[in-house]
């Protein structure tokens, strides 16, 4: 990915301690998305990237939507939802996760994906990676291939990328 995204990235976003629990330091991307040049620039610059090596992209709920859709129009493409448990209406696929505590389910309408379409994957965030490789699950299961995985922050030391299936991750900014 372009070193200039890189910057307009890091520049853009906030860091709270503490949220939405104690313990957690939350990676805010809302100043990004208010600087309307920014975002504009981030949505070109990824599209750019793109460009003729992806026939849809899959927005993880929620934030991952809020990249996903300019950039599939930008590129004329598809869009698909990949939702938390109990959100899409039937018939879905769905996959079960761990997390710190408890567990987490995404779901996909496998009719939302063509046979064979190379699949962009994109969300805010890779932490522990759990969310983004039951979502890479669902994707193949419907019958897509997923052809690169885009975060725009990527917290290395959770060691998401080792859930990944020795896949890369174009993350946009890596702390
Ligand atoms: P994970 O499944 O652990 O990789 O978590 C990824 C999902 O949780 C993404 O959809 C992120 O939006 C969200 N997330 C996890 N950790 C953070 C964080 N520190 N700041 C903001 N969002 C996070």
């Amino acid at each position: 990915l372009p070193a200039a995204l890189t910057r307009l990235v890091a520049d853009n976003l906030r860091e709270i301690p503490d949220f939405p629990e104690p313990g957690v330091l939350f990676r805010d991307i809302t100043p990004l998305l208010a600087n309307g040049p920014a975002f504009s620039e981030l949505i070109d610059g990824l599209a750019e990237h793109y460009r003729g090596r992806i026939d849809a992209v899959a927005g993880l709920e929620s934030r991952g939507f809020i990249l996903a859709a300019p950039l599939a129009v930008r590129l004329g493409i598809g869009m698909l939802t990949v939702r938390k448990g109990g959100k899409l209406p039937g018939p879905v696929i769905g996959v079960d996760y761990a997390l710190e505590y408890g567990t987490a389910r995404m779901e996909l309408r496998p009719e939302t994906v063509r046979a064979g379409d190379r699949v962009l994957i994109i969300d805010d965030v890779l932490a522990t990676g759990g969310t983004a490789a039951a979502s890479i699950e669902l994707v193949e299961r419907a019958g897509g291939s997923v052809e690169a995985i885009c975060m725009l922050l990527e917290l290395a030391e959770l060691g998401g990328r080792a859930h990944l299936g020795g896949r890369g991750v174009d993350a946009v900014v890596v702390y």
